[in-house]
């Protein structure tokens, strides 16, 4: 059993991160200033006697020397996400993303504290290859861009998390996500699975944005966490970043379609340019399909859980709600 801090613990991944650590007899704490973490997402272990709670900002130096002191185990999640979002306030991105993630690792190093970063697919831009392999080059576009500073942003954190390996020893291991959906997660920061799926039971069409050709894999939330924990637990994943992730790739066009029968709604799909949702000069990633070799090599395991299942898990959450 080990003491571990959450930041963005109440947030989609952070609050099943949370729960999975309660649940295998960690103790926990998070900190989260619920601007994207609902205090819903928490419900199932709220009052649990291994829980702590800080709530405020990661940008707060003082609570965040509070919130490392005496932990063995440092999961870093909080982070402005979501591509509108980012979009939306490039400012807040970049201090969010960068500053805090400085000072937590400043603060690990004094006890050597195993340090897992959360880090993303965006990293790797625009690379117009097949598969993604850790070690590909990172494509970004101009940074009269906004959506770039998004992937930009966590790709400094993770330079700053391997220096501080390099330099102190710092047990540090990099994840980068790549769409992770499952139940609890919203769709007011533009995530495409929880928005098709309220529109299909709804009855209303789903928004597919330019013409549906742009290819996605999606992994369920429950074995990201899963991987999450035996990386950071696991000394041969030091020092190294992992795609974490499904390697199934779905076009976006065929994910409406499949969410439509699985939701039992026959309303077609609607077809909206890009700049309808994000402004102009908007720029998708067209292709993003992870290599899992590291990650099976080093785990023996890859998440495998199939869309159909992840859309049922979701599908059937939000009926739950809506009752
Ligand atoms: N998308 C869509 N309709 C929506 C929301 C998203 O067609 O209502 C598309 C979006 O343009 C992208 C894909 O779905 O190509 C995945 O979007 P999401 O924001 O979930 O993840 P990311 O772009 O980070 O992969």
């Amino acid at each position: 059993m080990s003491k571990c801090l959450v930041t963005g613990g109440a947030g989609f991944i952070g609050s099943h991160l949370t729960e999975a650590l309660l649940a295998a007899g960690h103790e926990v704490t998070i900190l989260d200033n619920f601007s994207t973490g609902a205090t819903g997402n928490l419900v199932a272990f709220e009052g649990h006697a291994r829980l702590r709670k800080l709530v405020g900002s990661i940008t707060d130096p003082v609570l965040l020397a509070e919130a490392v002191r005496g932990q063995e185990i440092i999961f870093h999640l909080a982070a402005a996400v979501g591509v509108k979002l980012v979009a939306d306030d490039p400012v807040r991105t970049i201090e969010t993303n960068i500053y805090p993630t400085e000072s937590l690792l400043r603060l690990a190093i004094n006890n050597k504290q195993r340090f897992f970063l959360a880090s993303t697919s965006e990293v790797y831009g625009k690379n117009p290859k097949e598969r993604w392999t850790e070690d590909e080059d990172l494509v970004f576009g101009a940074t009269s861009k906004p959506r770039w500073a998004y992937g930009c942003s966590k790709a400094i954190d993770e330079f700053l998390a391997l220096a501080y390996h390099r330099s102190y020893g710092l047990p540090v291991v990099i994840g980068r996500f790549f769409n992770v959906v499952g139940p609890r997660q919203v769709g007011h920061y533009g995530m495409v699975i929880p928005r098709f799926v309220d529109r299909a039971l709804a009855g209303e069409p789903i928004t597919v944005y330019d013409d549906g050709s742009q290819v996605r894999c999606f992994a369920h939330v429950r074995e990201v966490v899963k991987a999450v924990i035996e990386l950071t637990l696991s000394p041969k994943a030091e020092g190294q970043a992992f795609n974490i992730g499904s390697d199934q790739p779905i076009s976006i066009r065929e994910l409406a379609e499949l969410v439509g029968r699985r939701a039992g709604s026959s309303v077609p799909a609607r077809f909206v340019p890009y700049s309808d949702a994000y402004g102009p000069d908007f720029e998708d990633i067209q292709r993003r399909v992870p290599d899992l070799s590291r990650l099976e090599r080093t785990l023996g395991w890859k998440p495998k859980i199939e869309l159909t299942q992840i859309l049922d898990d979701i599908i059937a959450e939000k009926r739950r709600e809506q009752r």
